[in-house]
């Protein structure tokens, strides 16, 4: 048995479920309201989206303008994590979704009656959890001292040759669903962490789990830039992002159809600091 450094302030999470894994395999922070900040940390870690556009057929895709991501019901989301120096080894990385207003975001956010008790269930996680990890075996479910959800999976270094390592999330809930989301705007929480549950760097990103992704976030860009000329005509300051990082090679076979470009996840704008 594995035995971790415990902070008082930290306890040590349960796994709820797992094959073929110790059940505590990370501390992990128990604030009532987790941190949307964005934090590098010493590894500067990023992350980046595949460039899907906002095609009527896209399932997944992410807005830097934004720093959203608008995707379907349990469909594959590739998130790409890249630090600019080797995590230690044993990291892992997490991911929690929360509420992004404040008046909500001390909730634990949990996917609603109907889709609990759905049948589309084809994996081990634990049914009222709104995020799993895909691709892995070694994925994990846990709930911390709050309640609050966590998926986690251990950090792979990346390949030779690659610079990143690759999370597939898929979201288990609409974001209109009924005694769920009820249309309240989430973020997802990216957080890398030390096997000793210390936290090595964190990232954020909006999401919103609908039928038509492409098509919403067509029409929140517009909504946006209607704002930002508005607020110009105003006299108020504000820039367009518009980067686009170069070749991210995948390392995981089935992700093959990430495109050529990615882009980055702006840093410190779209989250919250709370
Ligand atoms: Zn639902």
């Amino acid at each position: 048995m594995v035995s971790f450094f415990q902070d008082p302030l930290r306890p040590i999470m349960t796994a709820v479920q797992e094959e073929g894994m110790s059940s505590t395999l990370a501390l992990v922070p128990t604030l009532a309201v987790p941190s949307t900040e964005d934090y590098p940390g010493q590894h500067a870690l990023k992350l980046e989206f595949p460039q899907n556009g906002t095609a009527k057929s896209v399932t997944c895709t992410y807005s830097p303008d934004l720093n959203k991501l608008f995707c379907q019901f349990a469909k594959t989301c590739s998130v790409i994590i890249r630090v600019q120096s080797a995590a230690p080894s044993g990291a892992v990385v997490r991911a929690v979704a929360v509420y992004k207003k404040s008046e909500h975001v001390a909730e634990v956010l949990r996917r609603c009656p109907h889709h609990e008790r759905s049948e589309h269930e084809d994996d081990f996680a634990p049914r009222n959890h709104l995020i799993r990890v895909q691709g892995t075996s070694q994925a994990y479910y846990s709930e911390d001292a709050n309640g609050r959800h966590s998926a986690c999976v251990p950090y792979e270094v990346p390949q030779v040759g690659s610079q990143c390592t690759v999370l597939l999330l898929s979201y288990m809930c609409n974001t209109v669903c009924v005694d769920g989301m009820n249309r309240q705007p989430i973020m997802t929480i990216i957080t890398l962490e030390s096997k000793e549950g210390l936290l090595l760097g964190r990232r954020c990103f909006e999401v919103r789990i609908c039928a038509c992704p492409g098509q919403n976030r067509r029409a929140e860009e517009e909504n946006l830039q209607k704002k930002e000329e508005k607020t110009k005509e105003g006299g108020g300051d504000l820039h367009v992002q518009g980067t686009v990082l170069p070749t991210c090679p995948s390392v995981f076979p089935l992700l093959d159809h990430i495109p050529d470009l990615c882009f980055p996840l702006r840093v410190g704008e779209g989250s919250q600091a709370l």
